[in-house]
């Protein structure tokens, strides 16, 4: 059983592994900024983890504020909306953060920012209503992971889920979109949090936030408290990175662990991101899709760091103009955290629902360490949170073993990067994971 104190309940688990992170939460009183509309935006028709959308427009079509321009008929997919009103210039392919191409929809802003007549609040009154909702919206996890929601909440009835944890814990150095949801929005997450509570029967919810944001517990426990039904429970982690990933969040918010292969929903968890929740509660509410969302934009090379409301779509550059430009030539530009964001090669690329912050870097950051021999300090086994032992599958990765990497239990790697942050010798363990990966998937193809 976990303990409350004050009210607030007490992690019942104190998870193994992790690292302990300089925060540099320096944006975390900033009030989230609305940018000007750009004179045009992008957006690719695979922002989510699934099967990619297909245009519903073409060249010329004219387009409004919320009106659906692309979708799938596979099960995992989300649709896409337009962020601007305007017309459709071209269907062809962008390159987007990780390098990848992408067919995409660019409009051409006609500065109306006119509404279309889909955005109307849908009605909820059952399970079936609401995940229909959700998929309708767009909604993807809006975390960073950009899995579609509706399949996240769409739960199997064979299912024994008595659990909602809604995600707070923001643990990624830098980020702090989550907790300006919190301060901000507050109302909207506890909102969210009786609609997903009353229409699927969620029994447990506790929304986790690390113990370095007393304000948002605060606020979050004062709105929770108001309830009468005690329902809703604030619980606080202790601040290591990365409190946030799904299972180490189940663990130490129940104790249960979510066995290799398995998803929080076969322990009767479902995690969901604090921003995501908010959103829902909004979009039931006004019938409005995910068109925009909240960047952190910071880092040492930019001139003022900022947290930021951006149409989806809206080019990198253009986020950073708006930040002043850079005030230092960056050395490193992220798309997401330090730890397990996207290096960009270049800023023209558009901002992804998924994506929650841009930060570039003037300066040597931790992980430009040169890469030395491994000393067998240990630290990288110490250092990780799925139990694996990193300075092995860096051998097996690089001997193509595909076979010893599937023994050695490399496909659970979240590639949270705690390994190669804690690693005195500078070896890149998260590309050595990642190689691992493909190893066995390429062993797999030729099967
Ligand atoms: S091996 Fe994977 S899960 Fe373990 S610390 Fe490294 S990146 Fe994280
Ligand atoms: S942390 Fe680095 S140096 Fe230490 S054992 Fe792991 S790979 Fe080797």
């Amino acid at each position: 059983m976990s303990k409350i104190t004050d009210g607030i309940l007490k992690a019942v688990k104190q998870v193994k592994g992790g690292v302990l992170v300089d925060h540099h939460k320096d944006t975390k009183d900033m009030a989230t900024v609305r940018i000007t509309p750009p004179e045009r935006v992008i957006l690719p028709m695979q922002q989510h983890i699934g099967a990619p959308c297909s245009p519903l427009v073409k060249v010329g079509d004219h387009v409004d504020v919320g009106q659906k321009i692309a979708d799938s008929d596979q099960y995992v997919s989300a649709p896409i909306h337009a962020s601007v009103s305007g017309k459709v210039t071209a269907v062809s392919e962008v390159k987007v953060a990780n390098g990848r191409l992408l067919p995409a929809i660019t409009i051409e802003n006609d500065g109306e920012m006119t509404l279309s007549e889909e955005i109307v609040p849908p009605k909820v009154e059952n399970k079936a209503d609401l995940i229909k909702a959700i998929r309708n919206s767009g909604l993807v996890g809006l975390g960073g992971a950009g899995f579609p929601s509706h399949v996240k909440f769409n739960i199997p009835d064979d299912k024994n889920i008595d659990t909602l944890i809604i995600n707070a814990a923001e643990c990624e150095p830098f980020i702090t979109v989550d907790y300006r949801e919190c301060i901000e929005n507050t109302r909207n997450i506890v909102d969210g949090v009786y609609l997903l509570k009353k229409v699927l029967g969620f029994k447990n919810i506790i929304i986790a936030v690390e113990d370095n944001k007393p304000d948002a517990i605060k606020i979050l426990k004062e709105i929770a408290d108001s309830h009468k039904d005690n329902a809703v429970k604030v619980m606080t982690l202790k601040s290591k990175y990365p409190q946030g990933a799904e299972k180490m969040m189940v663990q130490s918010a129940t104790g249960k662990i979510v066995p290799a292969g398995k998803l929080p929903a076969d322990v009767g968890c479902v995690v969901a991101n604090v921003g995501s929740v908010a959103f829902i509660a909004r979009h039931v509410r006004t019938g409005r899709p995910i068109i925009s969302r909240t960047l952190t934009v910071s880092g040492s090379a930019i001139a003022n760091p900022m947290n930021v409301r951006v149409p989806v779509g809206i080019e990198a550059s253009k986020v950073i103009d708006f930040c002043g430009g850079f005030k230092k030539e960056p050395v490193k530009i992220i798309a997401g955290g330090p730890m397990m964001g996207t290096a960009l090669i270049d800023t023209d690329v558009p901002i992804l629902k998924s994506n929650n912050a841009l930060l570039a870097f003037a300066d040597e950051i931790r992980t430009n360490k040169k890469e030395r021999d491994c000393i067998r300090c240990g630290r990288c086994v110490a250092a990780c949170p799925m139990n694996l032992i990193p300075t092995d599958i860096e051998a097996l990765s690089l001997n193509k073993d595909a076979e010893a990497l599937s023994k050695a239990g490399i496909m659970v790697c979240m590639e949270c990067g705690s390994c190669a942050y804690s690693c005195p010798a500078g070896k890149p363990l998260v590309q050595y994971m990642r190689l691992g990966k493909d190893v066995i998937r390429q062993a797999g193809a030729k099967k």
